[in-house]
C-alpha cells in the first residue's frame, strides 16, 4: 500500500503554488497513466494534486486562424470536435488510433504529452532501468528490444515515446503553453520532448513546477491531404511499432508544403525538417516518397530484435505519403460512422 496525500487545485495559480511547495507531489489529470505507474510501484508521489477540475477544457479558434486546445480537453472530445474534424483531421485520426474509447474519455491533452514509455523494463521494478533509476543500467539494450528505438537512442536508454496524438502534433507544428512560478512560456513542440542522451529520466523540458495549460495549433492544418498510419501488433489497444503522420499541400502533382513525423521509433516524435524541405517542389510520386523515407531513416540503428522496424518504417512512410497525396487517409477517420 502506497501512502499518499490527495489535494485539489482551485485554479492554475494554486496548482503552481502547491507543486512548487512539494517537490514529491505530482499533478493528476485523467489518471490513466499515473495510476498504473503507481500500482506498479514505478511512481511514488507523496501527494497527488488533482487538476482535473481546472477550467482548461475549451477548444477555441485563435485570431491568426489557429486553434488553442486546453490541457484538460479529453482525447475523445478533441478527436470529435467539429473544428478538428474540419481543419485538423490528421490530429483526430491519430487520437482515434490510440488506446480505447473508455481511455480516451478520461485521458487529457496535457497527460497525453506526458505519458511515459511502455518499455517493459521501465515497468518492472525488479530490473535495472536508467529512466526509472538513473545509473542502474538499461536492461533493454541486451534484452527484449522489439518495441524500442531505431533513431536518436543513447547508450543510457533506447525507449520510445508511446503517444499517437503527439506524432500528429509534431507534424502540425504545435506549440505547448505552460505556466510555472517564473511565469508563462510557450515551447515549440519539437523542443518539448527530449532525446535520452545521458539523462533518460527526463522525458521533457517541462520544469518540475510547471503545468501545461494549452496546446496551440497554427492555421495550416493539411485537411485535404493527410494521413496517419499506425502499425501495431493488434488492431486496437496496442502501442505503435511504427506510426507515421503526414500532411501535404499540393499544386497539381507538385508538393508545395510537406510535414512528416514518426512515432514508435524514438524517445520523442521524430521529425526532420530537412526531409520536409527536400520534398518541397518535388513531384508527389512513389520515387519522391521513397527518397524521403531513405533520408528520414539515414541514421537508423537497430538492436537485436527490432531490425524489422527500419524496413517497416520505410514502407510505412511511402504508404502514408501516398495516401496523403491521393486524399485517401485510410487510417481511422474522425468522422462518426452513421
Ligand atoms: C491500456 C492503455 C492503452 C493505451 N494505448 C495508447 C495508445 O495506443 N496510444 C496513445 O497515444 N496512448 C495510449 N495510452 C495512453 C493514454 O493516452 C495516456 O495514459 C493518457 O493520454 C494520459 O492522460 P491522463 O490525463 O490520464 O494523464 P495522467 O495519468 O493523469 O498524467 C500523466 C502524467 O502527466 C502529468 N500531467 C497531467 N496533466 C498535466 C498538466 N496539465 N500539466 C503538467 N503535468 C500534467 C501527471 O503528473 C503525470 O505525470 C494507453 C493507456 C492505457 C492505460
Ligand atoms: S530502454 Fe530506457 S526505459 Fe527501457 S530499460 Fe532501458 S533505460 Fe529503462
Amino acid at each position: 500500500m502506497i501512502d499518499f496525500q490527495y489535494t485539489r487545485a482551485s485554479d492554475v495559480a494554486d496548482a503552481i503554488r502547491q507543486i512548487s511547495a512539494d517537490p514529491a507531489a505530482k499533478f493528476i489529470a485523467g489518471g490513466t497513466n499515473l495510476i498504473d505507474l503507481m500500482k506498479e510501484d514505478v511512481e511514488r508521489p507523496a501527494r497527488l494534486i488533482d487538476i482535473s477540475r481546472l477550467p482548461l477544457r475549451s477548444v477555441e479558434a485563435t485570431p491568426d486562424g489557429g486553434l488553442r486546445i486546453g490541457a484538460l480537453v479529453a482525447n475523445s472530445d478533441l478527436a470529435y470536435h467539429p473544428l478538428i474534424a474540419q481543419r485538423y483531421p490528421l490530429l483526430g485520426s491519430a487520437i482515434l488510433a490510440g488506446a480505447s474509447a473508455q481511455l480516451r474519455n478520461m485521458a487529457s491533452t496535457g497527460g497525453n504529452l506526458l505519458q511515459r514509455t511502455r518499455c517493459c523494463y521501465f515497468y518492472d521494478v525488479a530490473t535495472p532501468c536508467n529512466k526509472r533509476q538513473p545509473g542502474s543500467g538499461c536492461s533493454a539494450i541486451a534484452g527484449l528490444n522489439r518495441m524500442h528505438a531505431i533513431l536518436g537512442a543513447s547508450e543510457a536508454c533506447i525507449a520510445t515515446h508511446p503517444s499517437d496524438m503527439c506524432v500528429a502534433l509534431a507534424a502540425l507544428d504545435a506549440t505547448v503553453h505552460v505556466a510555472g512560478s517564473a511565469g508563462t512560456r510557450a515551447m515549440a513542440f519539437a523542443d518539448f520532448h527530449r532525446l535520452p542522451e545521458n539523462t533518460p529520466q527526463r522525458d521533457t523540458n517541462l520544469q518540475p513546477d510547471e503545468i501545461i495549460t494549452a496546446v496551440e495549433l497554427p492555421a495550416r492544418g493539411f485537411a485535404a491531404n493527410y494521413s496517419y498510419l499506425k502499425i501495431r501488433d493488434r488492431l486496437s489497444y496496442a502501442f505503435a511499432l511504427v506510426s507515421v503522420a503526414a500532411g501535404l499541400e499540393l499544386e497539381g502533382d507538385t508538393i508545395k508544403q510537406a510535414r512528416l513525423a514518426l512515432g514508435g521509433v524514438a524517445h520523442k516524435p521524430w521529425r526532420d525538417p530537412t526531409v520536409e524541405a527536400a520534398l518541397r517542389g518535388q513531384t508527389a510520386d512513389r520515387a519522391t516518397f521513397a527518397r524521403a523515407a531513405d533520408v528520414m531513416l539515414r541514421d537508423a540503428k537497430a538492436f537485436e530484435h527490432n531490425a524489422f522496424k527500419v524496413d517497416l518504417a520505410r514502407r510505412a512512410i511511402v504508404r502514408t505519403l501516398t495516401q496523403a497525396a491521393a486524399g485517401t487517409p485510410q487510417s481511422q477517420s474522425n468522422k462518426k460512422i452513421a
